[in-house]
């Protein structure tokens, strides 16, 4: 009953809310971004640190569409022994996403760090909720190796990324349990490299649907999605639905229901070869 509210309601208020939002495009709209903290910076370091942001807007963009929000950094000055120690994004009205950085790291160390490109990711789909981090997260960690494979900022293939961060975690999957079930747990245990890692492997699998059977990628359909339906739902199913609807098929809801009912071993490889 829910599936036939919203994205269904109507073709034409459906074109109605495309045409606006391309309006909006091309009057420069969301081409602007914030960020907030700055001040905190000398300005040789503002410098290096606007720098990478627009780099991370740009490559994000260029592989997931126009964001029909406006995007909003906040920058926190942090010492470590990496660029990008620690990020969130934060999904309330408007969206924020909270950069921990040290800018004692040189701008291409900023640019070859997924932190940026994974953060802006989430923000390509509604908030999931509690229930759903797993598929979130899983969402953003195969989306920062799209992002930054179409830059040409990525060592190797998103591919080869993929195999050697999943690779570790298979072990969580050779289970009778459904990988949701798994996934939610390695959550609550803050396992989070396999919860993430393990998740990222559905949107393999629904990538790979993709392309062999609908000459599209995940990506295309994300940045289609955030022209006609982003910010209109954050239920799970109805993005699943969005999604196929948008495909015209039924790959992402199938693959919801497999991930939440098959045992994890009928859809996980032991190894990859
Ligand atoms: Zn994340």
């Amino acid at each position: 009953m829910y599936a036939q509210q919203g994205f269904h309601d109507s073709v034409e208020s459906r074109s109605l809310h495309v045409a606006n939002t391309i309006e909006q495009i091309n009057q420069g709209k969301f081409d602007k971004f914030e960020i907030h903290g700055l001040s905190r910076f000398d300005d040789e370091k503002k410098v290096v640190l606007k720098q990478w942001v627009k780099t991370g807007v740009n490559a994000t963009r260029n592989a997931l569409g126009v964001y029909p929000s406006r995007l909003i950094f906040h920058l926190v000055p942090k010492k470590s022994n990496q660029p990008v120690p620690w990020a969130y994004t934060r999904r309330d009205n408007p969206q924020r996403i909270y950069l921990h950085v040290d800018s004692r790291f040189p701008l291409q160390k900023f640019i070859d760090d997924w932190t940026i490109y994974h953060e802006i990711s989430h923000l390509a789909i509604p908030y999931l909720g509690e229930k759903y981090a797993w598929l979130a997260e899983g969402f953003a960690s195969f989306m920062q190796y799209q992002v930054m494979g179409k830059a040409g900022i990525l060592d190797g293939t998103p591919e080869q990324h993929y195999r050697k961060k999943i690779a570790p975690h298979l072990k969580w999957f050779k289970s009778d349990l459904p990988p949701a079930a798994i996934a939610r747990r390695l959550m609550n245990q803050k396992q989070y490299p396999a919860a993430y890692w393990g998740s990222a492997y559905f949107f393999i699998l629904a990538d790979n649907a993709f392309s062999s059977q609908h000459n599209t990628s995940l990506a295309r359909l994300i940045s289609q999605y955030q022209l006609c339906c982003h910010a209109r739902h954050g239920d799970v199913n109805q993005l699943m639905n969005d999604l196929d609807t948008l495909l015209g098929g039924s790959v992402m809801t199938k693959l919801l229901s497999e991930f939440e009912h098959q045992p994890a071993r009928e859809i996980y490889p032991i190894e990859f070869e």
